[in-house]
């Protein structure tokens, strides 16, 4: 039976970055990937839409965050002249209306004390600034200056992958099928191929599927997928000002971005509209019935657009609070999750992977003290809620 110091569920951004920094903090132990989907494409990070951002109410999410900016800036130093990202910083503009304001100003301080660059406009300082946008419902809106913006989330988590591989961590191609627990450890893994496996210390990163491996072990973690759609539009008219855009979002929560000559727009459904099912049908009526009126009377030029690609994607959602469950579950002591990130765990991916490797080897969080995000409070039922959900 093959035995390894590290076993992580989970080859997307988190259990990568989790291997990645495992090594480049000295770890010399073994480390395994266990990845069912060697082609990545059904993950989350490979359909995720990479943005990057400070704008977040929860004071961990913003240093989650900038630990990712701070890799991206410095993405050469780290991986070597050839890595690149596509780091678009544009910046994200977040538009709220008269009874949105009191949260976006009071988020709006609480970034502005993590650090993060940013400004609310309103009225003409909003519209010189954005000539193409209507205005319309719009109250206000905060944008980052600097620090936000999106890159490509399957070049971050090749890169984590391919340097970690460079340094002998496994990956086992194989869907993890069962979880044998005994006295407050993770004794066992079992394989779709039949094959079991020992380990020192068991990481979830599962993504969608982290919920599913926890009960492997018994253990509720309120963490599944939901269906997002992301539509692809062509906007023969658009100006060269919206082709330079941030990454915004109507008052209403429809978002868009630029993508190359065209551009990328969805929007997270209210808990009642959710998709009942979980395949990988796009709903194209949902883009004419959600989506385009109201990009088309915040940004009059999509009135003319076509859409010409569309994707579905699963988001890895934590039903409780919608933040991420990050560290050591306090009985089974070497069990760690980095799930349920919601949305935005591309840019957390690499923050959640150095802290977990933190905990392994070190037994505490050096960087970034996550204490508030850990698995506890989904035992005491005590949500900790991220108000700026995209
Ligand atoms: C449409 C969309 C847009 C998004 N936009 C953004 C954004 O703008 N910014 C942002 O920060 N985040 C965004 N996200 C969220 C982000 O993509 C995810 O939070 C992040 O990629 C999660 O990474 P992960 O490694 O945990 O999950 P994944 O990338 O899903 O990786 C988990 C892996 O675990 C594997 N796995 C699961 N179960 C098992 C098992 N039992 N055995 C073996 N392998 C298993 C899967 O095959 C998968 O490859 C978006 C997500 C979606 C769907």
């Amino acid at each position: 039976m093959d035995h390894f110091d590290v076993a992580i569920v989970g080859g997307g951004v988190v259990g990568s970055a989790t291997a990645y920094y495992l090594r480049k903090h000295g770890f010399s132990g073994s480390v395994a990937i266990i990845e069912k989907d060697t082609t990545y494409q059904f993950g989350c990070t490979g359909r995720s839409l990479g943005g990057l951002r400070q704008q977040f109410s929860t004071p961990e999410n913003i240093e989650l965050s900038k630990f990712g900016l701070k890799l991206v800036r410095g993405l050469k130093t780290e991986f070597g002249a050839e890595a690149d990202v596509s780091f678009h910083e544009n910046g994200y503009l977040i538009m709220a209306s008269e009874s949105g304001m009191p949260v976006l100003e009071e988020n709006h301080r609480v970034q502005m004390a993590g650090g993060a660059d940013n400004i609310i406009l309103k009225g003409s300082d909003l519209m010189a600034r954005f000539s193409w946008v209507s205005g319309e419902g719009v109250a206000g809106a905060c944008f980052g200056l600097s620090g936000e913006g999106w890159l490509d989330p399957y070049s971050l988590m090749t890169l984590f992958r391919k340097t970690a591989v460079a340094q002998s961590v496994k990956i086992i191609p194989h869907e993890l099928t069962a979880l044998a627990a005994d006295n407050e450890r993770i004794s066992s893994i079992t394989l779709s191929n039949g094959e079991t496996l020992t380990c020192a210390h068991l990481v979830n990163a599962a993504g969608a599927g982290a919920g599913h491996v926890a009960r492997l072990a018994n253990i509720a973690l309120p963490v599944g997928p939901r269906k997002r759609y992301v539509y692809c539009i062509d906007c023969p008219q658009a100006t060269e000002a919206l082709h330079n855009a941030p990454l915004t979002v109507e008052p209403g929560g429809v978002f868009f971005r630029p993508e190359g000559r065209n551009f990328l727009c969805g929007n997270s459904p209210e808990e009642d509209d959710e998709p009942a099912d979980l395949n990988w049908d796009v709903d194209y009526a949902w883009f004419e019935e959600s989506i385009w009126p109201s990009l088309a009377t915040q940004v009059p030029q999509f009135e003319t657009i076509k859409v010409i690609n569309a994707w579905v994607g699963h988001y890895d959602y934590n039903a409780l609070d919608q933040n991420a469950i990050l560290g050591r579950h306090p009985e089974i002591r070497n069990f760690y999750f980095a799930n349920g990130f919601s949305g935005h765990g591309l840019q957390q991916g690499p923050a959640a992977g150095n802290a977990i490797a933190e905990l392994i080897m070190h037994g505490v969080y050096r960087t970034i003290d996550l204490t508030r995000m850990g698995y506890e409070r989904v035992m005491r039922n005590e949500p900790l809620f991220e108000k700026n959900i995209i």
